[in-house]
């Protein structure tokens, strides 16, 4: 018999009537001659009530306390959910993380999962039982509770549906579907039919709250159909699949992340490993950082400058006080700012187009909006600006790309597509770990050079100004990344090799324009590509390629992440070490 897992986010299970409407739908699927597996969020707003009530009591509650306290949220609801079905006459059992065998890693707070048993599940399912699944939690090898990090339930419910070859992955929420941009916020956004996990994957870890980004991972990596769509009605709304909805556009998606925190951390040795050292502490602690620029500064001295959530702004400056402590030359100074938001467009054709990032640039120019930080890959632009001025940011760039329309070649909703029984289990056997990463390549480019402008004004236009001039030159531009002190700009991109020169030429006057430092080309960088999925919420990866680089004296000079890439461009003498060293220490990841 098909399962069918149905996911219920806060707002749907918020009350008793609310609890009892999810609780007719799954009786429905069930009637539909399917075996129902519910998923569910604690009750409205309680994971917040909980936090707010953990901090009252401590400054910064322990991490294994606060899965304790978190994990009840959930108990609650599965529990009230069993009543509920019981209650209209059909037989329903409620389940922990725990009991259904949920096994995670120990990091509280952001486990990630490792295995699930389905025995007890399927055994509840065929003596005719809707099984009740508390989302967001799981167990360690310790037997402590540990829970998947804020959001987490749709992890749940795609790793259940996973696991058990689901038909399908209703995830039931407060709005009808994934729009263009988060709709409380653009107005116009529009409700897509489809998107594509790698879409789907970089919006939500960009900011688009509506998916858990892990959940996609695992949607991508087993191939799970995902159906999100509104609890109050029986409309079709999203379907996330493997093709995207449209292939002639370039920008599918606007997301907004509005508490990003810039550290710039000053004084740093250019040299192999200077790097790593800041970046190992924040790694250990599971930080994902974003939009790391490094830039080379005044006497052999580097500023590197990353972007955190601001969740996690404490543990990060405890990072860096124990870099500090552990080498007192690992750099002289950092600072923070954390007013800022990240904008971020998403496309998978933003690849094959040119003027994408430009024209992000030149609206928010028109608008007076000031770009204090940029990091560019093959699937994402993302500008951080003041957190004021963000909303009017991500509206004006949403209506740029005309996103409130319909792509003229829009796709007709996908077809769920099953693998069969054997060639799920195969891959499941592929990964140990299910939530584990999967690289699928790494590969050197040797075409690039890289131009680099120093201590620009920090004026609104900057960006659209200079890369308007570098397209018209003819110049396509690869990679750009931007950073910014307190009062200057440094902006880095990559080019191609034989336009170097003439690039260079261009900069130059532009400097003179400008009058600041004189610019510097490398004629010659490599930039070595890793491809994978959940490549930056996956915080390992980055300690290790810096390690492993750091290690083997490599210098890096620039790095840009994408869920999908992580890039780091590297001096050309240093590219085909670079690529070895990183294939031989990451080969237990690699695929295929
Ligand atoms: P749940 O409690 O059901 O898990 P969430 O609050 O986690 O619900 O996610 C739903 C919310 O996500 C919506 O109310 C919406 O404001 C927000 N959101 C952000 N980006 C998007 C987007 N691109 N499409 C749809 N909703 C979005
Ligand atoms: N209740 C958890 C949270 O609020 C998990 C979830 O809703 O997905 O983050
Ligand atoms: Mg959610």
């Amino acid at each position: 018999m098909s399962i069918i897992i149905q996911k219920f986010g806060g707002t749907s299970v918020a009350d008793s009537k609310k609890i009892l409407a999810a609780a007719r739908k799954a009786i429905r699927a069930q009637k539909e001659g399917h075996q129902v597996v519910m998923v569910v969020s604690a009750m409205g707003k309680n994971t917040d009530k909980l936090i707010a009530l953990a901090k009252e009591i401590h400054d910064d509650p322990p991490s294994r306390e606060m899965d304790m306290l978190l994990s009840t949220g959930e108990q609650v609801s599965v529990a009230l959910m069993a009543m509920a079905i019981q209650s209209l006459g059909h037989k329903a059992v409620s389940m922990t993380g725990a009991q259904i065998g949920i096994k995670t890693d120990n990091s509280f707070m952001k486990a990630r999962i490792q295995s699930i048993s389905t025995e007890r599940i399927r055994q509840a399912l065929n003596s005719g039982n809707i099984v009740i699944a508390a989302g967001f939690q799981g167990v360690d090898d310790d037997f402590n509770i540990t829970t998947l990090g804020r959001g987490g339930s749709d992890t749940t419910a795609v790793a259940l549906a996973a696991v058990l070859n689901a038909e399908s992955c209703e995830i039931y929420t407060d709005v009808d579907g994934v729009y263009t941009a988060d709709p409380r916020v653009v107005p116009d956004a529009r409700r897509v039919k489809q998107i594509s996990y790698d879409e789907m994957l970089e919006m939500a870890s960009l900011g688009a709250g509506v998916m858990h980004s892990r959940s996609i991972e695992f949607a991508k990596n087993f191939d799970v159909p995902v159906h999100v769509r509104a609890s109050y009605s029986d409309e079709p709304g999203t379907m996330i699949v493997s093709e995207p909805e449209s292939h002639e556009r370039a920008v599918c998606g606007a997301a907004i992340a509005k508490d990003e925190v810039r550290i710039s951390v000053q004084g740093v040795p250019d040299r192999p490993g200077a790097a790593n050292r800041i970046f190992q502490p924040i790694a250990n602690r599971r930080i994902a950082m974003d939009m790391i620029v490094q830039n080379v500064g005044s006497e052999g001295k580097a500023e590197i400058s990353f972007t955190i959530s601001s969740a996690e702004l404490s543990a990060t400056l405890k990072a860096l006080e124990e870099a500090k402590q552990t080498a007192s030359d690992a750099f002289e100074s950092f600072s923070y700012d954390d007013h800022l938001s990240k904008v971020s467009i998403v496309g998978l054709g933003m690849e094959r187009q040119v003027g994408v990032a430009e024209k992000m640039f030149q609206t928010l120019a028109d608008k007076g909006i000031n770009i204090q930080m940029i990091s560019t890959s093959e699937i994402k632009v993302s500008v951080l600006v003041s957190q004021d001025q963000a909303t009017d940011a991500l509206r004006a760039v949403h209506a740029a790309f005309g996103l409130d329309k319909a792509p003229a070649d829009a796709q007709p909703t996908a077809k769920f597509v099953h693998i069969s029984d054997e060639e799920k289990v195969r891959m499941i056997n592929r990964i140990e770990r299910m939530e584990d990463l999967l690289i699928e390549s790494i590969q050197l480019d040797e075409t690039q050079a890289s131009v680099t402008l120093f201590d620009l004004p920090q004026t609104p236009g900057l960006a659209a100004g200079i890369f308007q001039r570098v397209t018209d030159a003819g110049f396509v531009v690869d990679m750009i990344v931007q950073s910014s002190g307190d009062q200057k700009t440094n902006l880095t991109f990559t080019i191609i090799r034989e336009n170097a020169p003439a690039a260079l030429e261009l900069a130059q006057h532009i400097a003179e324009e400008f009058r600041c430092t004189p610019p510097v080309a490398c004629p010659d960088v490599a930039k070595i590509s890793l491809s994978g999925t959940g490549m930056r919420s996956h915080t390992t990866v980055a300690s290790r390629i810096l390690k492993t680089l750091a290690e083997g004296g490599v210098n890096i000079d620039m790095i840009n992440t994408s869920e999908m890439r992580f890039n780091i461009v590297v001096e050309a003498q240093d590219g085909a070490k670079a690529l070895q060293l990183l294939s031989d220490e990451l080969h237990d990841m690699v695929v295929n």
